[in-house]
């Protein structure tokens, strides 16, 4: 058995896929998937999520994306989308190693709620096949072919953080992933030991990377880095916002503001984390959920009226995390107005008619292993 865990990113949303640089930590939610030789040749994958099992003849695996990506339910392009990436990466390992499994999926990361339960079940299969096929990937390689299963087996064009903070996550810990080297560092959060909770709020509003907003935002922002003769948003700083300013259409400017600032926000926090501490990056958060929701427009009223309502109960800070457009929030709260807080969001949320949030705490756990 294999497992591999949700995540929440503290800070740098939609800064992936423009090369620039995110800090998210795994959660103790987990995906596990139990793998078993079959001796016959196929991929069997069943889910506690679905009522069949879904069979894949390994020979078929070279070529099953993207061709045959319609044949298979969208929740199986995820786990078999994983074996085909794996195939692509190694394709020599693959074919000299690589035998006949049964692979069952069981998970309690909470799905489209913004907390990665694609990745976590990305994750988990491909730390199962590297060891059970002997293929000798590295961590980074493993995040990359789960990414390459989102993007071209099930057809989201998300970034590589997610991916990377499920398979490199780190016990009490965020991870400040540069997503144009693929460098990482472990920064040290210390929420415990100051005395706080980071706290989520699933507001139970699904979404969907495969489908709208998402895209459109990356294409916003493709189409601003072109625009302004950039390989990508990564390439610009906050001094570049006012040329930018004067010559992209005002949409286009407020993407691209996001991203440059947010970047920057980024390194901040963890320059505010390692000199002074979690209790001091309040306002960071605060800033970036204002962005997201003025400039980059991912936010909805829920997500706005969870970080409100914590502000007010007291957190330190707040804001919406994942891609947005639903899913959920984090704050930063002190041990003791963690009641407080999730009371004062639940009411929030029932005065304006939304369907009840669901709460709970996270600390940062470890990324992807086998667990037997
Ligand atoms: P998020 O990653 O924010 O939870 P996504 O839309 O990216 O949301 O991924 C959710 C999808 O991942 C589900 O709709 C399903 O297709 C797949 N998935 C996640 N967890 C599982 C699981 N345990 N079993 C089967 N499919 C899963
Ligand atoms: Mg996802």
């Amino acid at each position: 058995m294999w497992s591999s865990p949700g995540r929440v990113n503290l800070i740098g949303e939609h800064t992936d896929y423009n090369d620039g640089f995110v800090l998210p930590l795994a959660i103790p939610h987990r995906t596990a998937a139990a793998v078993a030789p079959n001796g016959e040749g196929v991929l069997r994958v069943t889910s506690t999520f679905a009522d069949e099992p879904v069979v894949v003849a390994l020979e078929d695996l070279p070529t099953f994306f993207p061709t045959r990506r319609e044949s298979i339910v969208e929740w199986a392009r995820y786990p078999i989308g994983v074996a085909w990436a794996l195939h692509e990466a190694a394709p020599g390992a693959v074919a000299a190693h690589a035998t006949g499994l049964d692979i069952a999926i069981a998970s309690n990361v909470p799905v489209g709620a913004g907390l990665s339960s694609s990745a976590a079940i990305e994750g988990a299969v491909a730390v199962a096949l590297n060891d059970l096929w002997h293929l000798g990937l590295d961590r980074p390689a493993l995040a990359r072919a789960g990414r390459r299963a989102e993007n071209e087996a099930v057809g989201a064009p998300t970034g590589i953080m997610d991916q990377m903070a499920s398979i490199l996550g780190a016990a009490d810990a965020a991870i400040l992933l540069d997503c144009r080297s693929l460098e990482v560092e472990v920064v040290d959060l210390g929420f415990d030991a100051a005395g706080l909770t980071l706290l989520v709020i699933d507001t139970r509003v699904q979404h969907s990377h495969a489908s709208g907003g998402y895209g459109e935002r990356r294409a916003s922002c493709e189409a601003g880095a072109a625009a302004l003769g950039v390989a990508s948003l990564r390439d610009l700083g906050v001094a570049d916002l006012a040329r930018a300013g004067r010559e992209l259409d005002d949409v286009t400017f407020r993407r691209v503001r996001h991203v440059v600032t947010e970047n920057q926000r980024v390194l901040d926090t963890v320059r505010m984390l390692r000199a002074d501490g979690p209790r001091s990056i309040g306002d960071l958060l605060v800033a970036s959920h204002a962005s997201m929701r003025d400039d980059f427009e991912i936010s909805v009223p829920e997500l706005d009226t969870a970080v409100d309502a914590a502000l007010e109960a007291g957190a330190l800070g707040a804001r919406m995390t994942g891609g947005g457009f639903g899913g959920a929030a984090i704050a930063l709260v002190d041990r003791d107005r963690v009641a407080t807080v999730a009371d004062t969001v639940t009411t929030a949320f029932a005065r304006s008619g939304f369907a009840g949030p669901t709460i709970f705490a996270v600390s940062a756990a470890e990324g992807a292993r086998r667990e037997s």
